[in-house]
């Protein structure tokens, strides 16, 4: 399988399949970019390559006996680093557990191979200790480090790993994957469009009405932002900041289910903060003049009524506390006073020389 099963990442796959065909595969591997594009797939593909029984043209098959384990994470050289369910870091100890295991020899596979997802997670402590593994890996041991959050690791991890980048894939090749998965056509084009090329994005969204209308009901509410009085701001503000520290609905698997990586602390907020900014950027492009491609197209009437009442500055300057507002959270400034600064900074309907 010459794409590895991922969307669009074929510069990743290539390097990864040339290096492996060559037998010269780096140790440690660092896989960047935005969320949902696609970085967490290419580590298990990793995985499965490197263990897979099918001849080495054909790996990773995804139908072996070595691949189907890798995949539902029940592989015994499989080891995963993440945050724990009701933790917000990975901690020291699980870098030294993780050691522990490393330094046995394969028990079912060609290699073992940890993948740290995500690897930002870390805390210093648990980032130095894994830095001894990185600089004396164990032999038949394949680090993968999984982040969209690359300045968050110490340079010294970085610079001892091979990085590999992921991006968003272009829209409309997206949509086209979408098709071949049997998408009509039309919903292809919206909802890559919607995710504004993450594939992990549309194919969540595509596998989930119930995600699809909380999508809409978000970009409602985004729309409507501009006429919430301030108080209703401040408590929306409160709101969202529970949101963000809200558990992210693993302690309720199953005790023996296999551990999954984490998602990012705060996901269920940045799902938000996601809309959010692609309608204020609509705006903003509402605001620059018609026609061009944005990508909430069903509600254009309602940006171009909201673009219509603000000049351009101030609709960059929205679109910039929704930015800024993500960054404050990531260098974990509180929440609701974050929050609050974003919410009380977005236009006001009505007010002098803002949205009419
Ligand atoms: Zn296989």
């Amino acid at each position: 399988m010459s794409d590895w099963g991922l969307i669009g990442q074929e510069r990743a796959v290539r390097a990864l399949s040339a290096a492996l065909r060559q037998g010269r595969l780096p140790h440690a591997h660092l896989l960047v970019g935005p969320a949902h594009v696609g970085k967490g797939t290419l580590a298990l593909r990793l995985a499965q390559a490197i263990n897979c029984l099918a001849p080495v043209d054909e790996r990773p098959c995804l139908a072996c006996r070595q691949c189907r384990r890798i995949e539902s994470f029940l592989h015994a050289d499989l080891h995963l680093l993440t945050v724990e369910p009701g933790h917000r870091e990975v901690r020291i100890a699980q870098v030294r557990e993780l050691e522990r295991a490393l330094s046995l020899k394969p028990f079912e596979g060609r290699a073992r191979v940890a993948i740290v997802d995500p690897a930002d997670a870390m805390n210093l402590e648990a980032q130095n200790a894994f830095l001894k593994t990185l600089e004396e890996p164990p032999p038949d041991t394949v680090l993968v480090l999984v982040t969209c959050r690359e300045t968050a690791l110490l340079p010294t991890i970085r610079s001892r790993c091979r990085r590999i980048a992921l991006g968003a894939v272009p829209v409309a090749r997206l949509a086209a994957a979408l098709a071949a998965r049997g998408l009509s056509p039309e919903e292809a084009e919206r909802l890559a469009r919607w995710s504004e090329g993450r594939p992990g994005v549309a194919l969540s969204l595509a596998a989930d009405p119930e995600l699809r209308q909380r999508r809409e009901a978000e970009v409602e509410r985004a729309l409507s932002l501009p006429s919430l009085p301030l108080p209703r701001r401040l408590a929306l503000a409160d709101e969202l900041a529970q949101l963000f520290t809200a558990p992210d609905g693993r302690d309720r698997q199953a005790e023996d289910a296999p551990p999954v990586p984490a998602p990012r602390f705060g996901e269920r907020l940045w799902w938000v903060l996601d809309i959010w900014q692609s309608v204020w950027r609509d705006i903003l492009l509402a605001c620059a003049g018609p026609g061009a491609p944005i990508v909430n197209a069903e509600r254009g009437a309602e940006i171009e009524r909201l673009a219509a009442g603000l000049d351009t500055g101030r609709a960059a300057e929205a679109l910039l506390a929704v930015w800024r507002v993500r960054r404050y959270l990531e260098d974990n400034v509180n929440p609701r006073l974050a929050l609050e600064e974003m919410l009380l900074s977005l236009p006001e309907a009505g007010s002098p020389g803002r949205v009419a």
